[in-house]
């Protein structure tokens, strides 16, 4: 496994592994990493002939300082983790490197579709930040094919209808969420709750599931009703909750289309923002 920390080490370490005639798969992070993380590094390394994974959070994509600072970084343990899989390079990417300070600070970019609903409307600012991002790093890394976790559904959604527009040959791979034993969908931030919190968590992937099995036999309206409840009644504030068209993240109004659909969900535990989401 080798480490860059700067563009001109990810590219020496690109053509070492003579990366121009390989396929090169790609896992943007965030770092603290847990199971589904490597989950997403482990597809591909099975699926591409070179894996690259970044490490890198991302200031332009928090729209809470506080939520910023707070957020759990340890790259020593990141870098332990990694060894342990196939990955080839880990890519540790250095900010002026991603924000040159002689170019516009973000892409000019926007999917009216997308940007403005759940964690667009919630989160001002964060998919501009997202797409900056990651259109950033799939300039730096080059890959033939990426890879993101369904566990942030809309920003799967947001990445893939983005990239055409800026990369053509570039192949976006949603991946599906690894949970716990009970449920709980993995995430960094459940580093900073407490076991009980951890338990009362598990209301989000409940009131997820609670949806799944009332389909048909309730209106749909009725059936949200009831999961906000599970969520309301273990203590967390919820942000949102709806069924929508797994394509275009339209709210549902009734069963039955053809097309499958999400159900989507933020809520806050203490102070840590969860979301979570199924599809079915
Ligand atoms: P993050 O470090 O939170 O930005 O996540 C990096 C990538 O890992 C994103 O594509 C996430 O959707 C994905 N990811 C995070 N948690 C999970 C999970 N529990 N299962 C699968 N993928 C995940």
């Amino acid at each position: 496994m080798l480490i860059a920390r700067s563009l001109k080490e990810l590219h020496q370490h690109l053509n070492s592994l003579n990366a121009q005639n390989k396929i090169v798969g790609f896992v943007p992070t965030m770092g603290a990493l847990h199971s589904g993380h490597l989950h997403l590094v482990a597809q591909s390394a099975a699926q591409n002939d070179i894996t690259v994974c970044s490490i890198f959070v991302n200031p332009t994509q928090f729209n809470n300082a506080n939520d910023f600072d707070k957020y759990p970084r340890n790259n020593a343990k990141d870098i332990e983790l990694l060894e342990q899989t196939n990955v080839s390079i880990v890519y540790f990417p250095v900010y002026d490197e991603l924000y040159p300070k002689n170019q516009p600070k973000l892409i000019d970019y926007t999917d009216a579709g997308l940007f403005g609903v759940f964690e667009g409307l919630f989160r001002p600012g964060h998919f501009q930040g997202v797409v900056t991002v990651v259109m950033r790093l799939f300039n730096h890394v080059q890959p033939n094919r990426a890879y993101f976790g369904l566990k942030d559904y809309q920003q799967y959604l947001v990445i893939k209808r983005a990239t055409p527009s800026f990369f053509k040959n570039l192949e976006i791979v949603g991946i599906e969420t690894v949970r716990n034993q009970n449920g709980l969908a993995l995430s960094s931030r459940n580093k900073r709750l407490k076991q009980n919190e951890l338990t009362l968590a598990l209301s989000i992937s409940q009131a997820l599931n609670s949806i799944k099995q009332n389909v048909k036999h309730t209106s749909v309206e009725f059936a949200k009703q009831k999961a906000t409840q599970i969520i309301n009644a273990a203590g967390l504030k919820l942000e949102y909750f709806d069924v929508c068209d797994v394509n275009d993240l339209k709210s549902i109004e009734e069963w039955g289309s053809e097309n499958k659909n999400v159900a989507v969900c933020a809520a806050f535990m203490g102070d840590v923002r969860l979301i979570d989401n199924l599809i079915f």
